[in-house]
Parts: C-alpha cells; structure tokens; sequence
C-alpha cells in the first residue's frame, strides 16, 4: 500500500498517533459514556481536557505567569479585526505599525484600517516578497499602539528568523505575532511579544479553534464595538468559557501537545524541522529544474513554495506526485507553482519521500 504523506498548508497533517488515540476515544472518553463533542464544557470531565490543553501549552513554550493562554474561535483573519478592537480601546487615534512581508499580513494590515490608522513601516512587496526588509529599513511611528508582524508568511514561505527589537523606536510598543503557521515549530521567547496569535488548523489541530497568548497588561484596552466574546478580557476572567469554546478541537489540540512532550517538546522538534527543511531546500538549490525564489535567510522552514522552470509541466508533476502518495502540492492559487507545508506533524520520511519523487521527475523529464 502507498505511503500518503500530506503537504496541505492547511488544515494539514495530524499525528498519526493523535489521530489513531481519537479513534479510540471517540465513542466513549475515559469511561465517561460520552464522546467530547457531546459533553458540556462546563462539566468536570472538559473542563480537566481544558486545564490540561492550556497547561501542556503553557510548559511546551515556556509561557511566563504573566500570559494569558486563550483559545477562542474567528481564525487568523478574525483575529485580524480582534487585535485592533483589543489593543485601541485607550488611544483610538494612535497608529499601528505593519511589515509588510506577504499575502497574510497585507491582509491585516486591510482590516486594521477598518479600526484604526496604519502605517506600513516596511514591505518587501517590490522583491515579491521575497525576504523580510532589513530591520535598519522600518520606518516605525515613534508612539505605536502596537508592531503588527506575520512572522511566518504561509504563502510566499518568508519566516523570520530573529525578533525585531521594536521598543526603542516606537516608545515600547508591544509587538502582536501572527504565529499561525509555525507556532510550536521553534523555540520562542514569549516575554518578547505583547500577543502571539494562530489559527490551529496548520501546526496545532483541527480549523475551528485559535489561539491568543496575552500578556496581562494588554487585557483591558478594547474598542467599545468590541464583541463580548472576543474581548480578551471577558475572555480571560472566564477561563475561556465566556462563550461555549470549540471543545473537540481544543481535545485534539490537547492531544497533539501531549505528543508534541513525548518528541521531546519544541526544542526537540525545532531540530526536527531544520533537518527536514535543509533536505528541501538542498535538493532545491542543487538542481535548475525547480526553483525557490526566497532569500535564503528568510526561508520558511514549514512553507516551502517551489516552481518547475517549465510550468507546462505542473500538471503532470502534480498527478505524478499524487500516484505517489504526495498530496496537496499546489501552491496557493495567488502565486502558483507548488508548494510543501512541512510542519511538525510531517515525518522525516515524508521529505524524503518527496525529494525522491522530484529527483525522478526531473529525470524523466530531462529524456
Ligand atoms: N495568518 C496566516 C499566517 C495564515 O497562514 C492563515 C491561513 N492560511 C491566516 C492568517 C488565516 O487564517 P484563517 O483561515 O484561520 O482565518
């Protein structure tokens, strides 16, 4: 039987063992007689999943006392317009500084207009978005509400490698992180950001639930338009339960936290995803039949986009690919060519697997 190994960029690959421990439970959890998706949030038996899934998160990134983990529902693209509703509420007229560094946070920056005055402090739109602009570059608002940054670009595969040291230039403005897409993939140092926030469906589990890490300072301070249930604040002194949470998929989330511990937690896995991604873009960098247009110090180690020199060619690589086993290759309809979503759930072999198939088809198309 083929192996599958799945390259969504999301929703995308679970741990197997995650999956297969679901199964398991699905009918009957701990003898409860329920599944999760039935039980009540506010009953003992959720309420221990919930405890357990915001504690694994908080040991697995080291999280300080003084952070608020909330799991909330609206996505990447809802927290777009609940950042600015949170952050505003104190200096409406204040600006919000953006980097520009690709298809997900120039969507931000879209929405936050509708709640505020922005100012694109960077972009790298005039190399295509193909490297985060040199810090040196910014031109950040000396008294920002906030420093808005995609920190892993999911579809142009443009990561940052380091974290901006912002408060100088801006009087200590917090910096907010879009982690959708590589949260859990590297060790982060928390204390460095205001708010960290992603949607599940990429490195965590399945779409539906998203996750805001908030230092405590930063509660308190929403725009009076801002909804009940997305106030981080309502949020917080209701642990999460202001509104009903996605139960099923914080119980997943829970799950892969646990096996993300029993690799050896994040440190473990960011070696694991360097090896991985170094195999990629080796073999992309060895041959002039694909290519990976990112700067080199700013590519992504969970997205890589690729492109066949011949693009008459993308058809038959895609099909070839999925006879294989290897699926959902095609890059994002705005940009084309292909792309590899590696995250932590995509084995080593997965990468092997695919850099084999492209070997061979490169050499059979070379005939
Ligand atoms: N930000 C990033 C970095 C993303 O990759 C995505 C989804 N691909 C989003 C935001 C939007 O997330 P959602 O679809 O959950 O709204």
């Amino acid at each position: 039987m083929t192996v599958i190994y799945n390259f969504s960029a999301g929703p995308a690959v679970l741990p197997k063992e995650v999956l297969q421990q679901a199964a398991a439970e699905m009918l009957d959890w701990h003898g409860s007689g329920m599944s999760v998706m039935e039980m009540s949030h506010r009953g003992a038996e959720f309420m221990s999943i919930m405890d357990a899934a915001q504690q694994d998160l908080r040991d697995l990134l080291a999280i300080p006392a003084n952070y608020k983990i909330l799991f909330l529902q609206g996505g990447g693209l809802g927290e777009n317009a609940i950042v600015p509703m949170n952050l505003m509420g104190l200096r409406p007229d204040a600006t919000i500084d953006f980097v520009h560094t690709g298809s997900w946070s120039g969507k931000s920056i879209k929405e936050a207009q509708k709640y505020a005055k922005v100012n694109v402090a960077a972009s790298a739109a005039e190399n295509g978005f193909t490297s985060v602009p040199a810090r040196d570059s910014w031109k950040l608002t000396a008294d920002a509400a906030y420093v808005h940054l995609c920190t892993n670009e999911t579809i142009d595969g443009v990561e940052y490698h380091f974290v901006p040291d912002v408060a100088a230039d801006t009087n200590g403005a917090p910096i907010v992180a879009d982690m959708s897409s590589h949260i859990l993939s590297r060790e982060i140092d928390v204390s460095r950001y205001g708010v960290i926030f992603g949607g599940a469906q990429k490195n965590i589990g399945p779409a539906g639930l998203t996750i805001a890490i908030v230092r405590d300072d930063l509660l308190g301070q929403a725009l009076p338009c801002c909804p009940s249930a997305f106030d981080w604040k309502i949020v917080a002194e209701n642990g999460s339960m202001y509104n009903t949470p996605p139960t099923y998929a914080i119980y997943i989330a829970g799950l892969v936290f646990q096996w993300l511990k029993r690799q050896g937690g994040v440190a473990a896995m960011e070696q694991k995803n360097i090896a991985k991604a170094t195999l990629l873009y080796d073999y992309l960098d060895s041959t002039d039949f694909y290519e990976n247009r990112v700067e080199k110090a700013y590519r992504s180690r969970m997205n890589v986009p690729f492109y066949l020199k011949d693009e008459t060619l993308n058809a038959s690589f895609l099909a070839a690919a999925k006879e294989r086993g290897l699926l959902q290759l095609k890059g994002h309809k705005s940009v084309g060519g292909m792309r590899a979503s590696i995250y932590n759930a995509m084995p080593f072999e997965g990468v092997q697997a695919l850099v084999h198939f492209m070997q061979e088809f490169a050499q059979a198309s070379h005939k």
